[in-house]
């Protein structure tokens, strides 16, 4: 073998051995000389993998750490990807990362998805109770809609209404809008059409009854035209059905006004009270097929002789009317009937045509169709005959009458 033949073999072969060594080393590194180079970063993800986030509130990632070979690294991350909670939909955000002699490129990914759940909110604008006259015209003030995800709604929003001003009644105004996502809302504004017109309606009112008393002042306002509340007292129904069933067929009002009238009994409690109603309200029903939504307490709701049964009763009593769908009047003109039985005619008749010029929004006046009552029905014919000649007419109290209530003492 020539001499160059040699010393090539042998620099292959040292160079071989030096390959093989520089893997070797790579490979374990047992001294260390490559860790740099192979480091590989880590980065975790602080909350979940996949995240499911409502729309419209910003988006705020849970974060993240990473490190490089134990040595802090997370200002080194990349971020990509962005999440626009205003539009639904899957988002990707990438948090990648090298090691310090950027190699060993480290990606980790995190799927969010923006859902929409959340229904508009619809604001009715104006009052949500609206009271108008017969006649009257109605504008409606609209209402403003806003979704978290879809913005301003308000454009989209239906309207549908049951207003008729050209009769007396409860109405709705109903606005309906829906966002993309199909999430609906609902808004509802009450129009009541009433007769109201500054005191030119009059709504009579009879507590106690029925009785004999209360056939004679049902052929007085049939004269009249005129309509009236009969408050009843549920004791003393059984016999006079037939009473009952002629109000409802003359166009007047039955109210519940309570079944003993024993104060110690029914303001013994609230249950107490709202049985002993009960009973007057359900009798009402079966007589004449129509449940009252009209009630008047036993001695007005400013009445203070309930607190010798029951503190605080009357607060208790006023606020839970609603929810035993009742409304509630008082009154604002007294004849003076309770003053005992027999009161002269004349004084009973004052005190209402004075009580009725005065005029008020809705002029409520207390009477009492009793047995006993007898100057009543004669008060009654003389304010009938002079009040319609003033240009007042009558009415019966309903749910469209704005309430008149005294203050509560008890
Ligand atoms: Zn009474």
């Amino acid at each position: 073998m020539k001499k160059s033949v040699k010393i090539t073999v042998a620099v292959l072969i040292a160079l071989c051995v030096a390959l093989a060594a520089f893997l070797l080393l790579w490979q374990f590194d047992v001294f260390g000389i490559f860790k740099e180079y192979k480091a590989v970063p880590v980065i975790t993800l602080a909350g979940s993998k996949k995240i499911v986030t409502e729309g419209g509130e910003p988006y705020e990632d849970p974060g993240y750490k990473a490190e490089i070979d134990g040595v802090d690294a997370t200002d080194r991350v990349k971020v990509e990807g962005s999440v626009d909670t205003r539009k639904t939909g899957d988002y990707v955000i990438t948090y990648s990362l090298t090691n310090f002699k950027d190699r060993n490129l480290v990606s980790v990914q995190r799927a969010v998805t923006v859902t929409d759940n959340t229904a508009p909110v619809i604001s009715v604008k104006g009052d949500k109770k609206v009271r108008l006259m017969v006649g009257a015209e109605y504008n409606d003030a609209g209402a403003t809609a806003a979704d978290k995800v879809d913005g301003d709604l308000s454009k989209n929003i239906k309207i549908e209404s049951t207003v008729n001003t050209a009769e007396k009644g409860k109405y709705t105004v109903t606005y309906s809008v829906s966002d993309k996502a199909g999430n609906s809302a609902k808004a509802v504004r009450e129009v009541i059409v009433s007769k109201l017109s500054a005191g030119s309606v009059v709504y009579l009112t009879f507590d106690d009854g029925p009785s004999e008393n209360t056939i004679k002042i049902l052929d007085l306002l049939k004269k009249y035209d005129a309509h009236a509340t009969f408050f009843v007292v549920g004791s003393n129904i059984p016999g006079n059905e037939a009473i009952l069933k002629r109000m409802v067929k003359e166009g007047h009002t039955i109210a519940v006004h309570t079944y003993t009238h024993d104060y110690a009994a029914i303001y013994s409690s609230p249950e107490a009270f709202w049985k002993d109603n009960e009973k007057t309200r359900n009798l009402v029903k079966k007589v004449t097929g129509k449940t009252p939504v009209i009630m008047r307490f036993p001695g007005g709701a400013s009445n203070t002789v309930s607190a010798d049964y029951c503190k605080g009763i009357m607060s208790t009593l006023t606020t839970q009317t609603k929810s035993h769908n009742y409304e509630y009047f008082d009154w604002n003109i007294s004849s003076g009937d309770a003053e005992g039985d027999g009161v002269p005619t004349k004084s009973l008749y004052v005190n209402m045509m004075s009580g009725i010029r005065e005029n008020y929004e809705t002029p409520v006046v207390l009477m009492h169709d009793s047995g006993a009552k007898g100057t009543t029905v004669q008060a009654v014919a003389l304010v009938l005959k002079k009040a319609t000649a003033e240009g007042y007419s009558f009415d019966a109290l309903d749910e469209t009458v704005p309430a008149v209530h005294h203050g509560v003492n008890n």
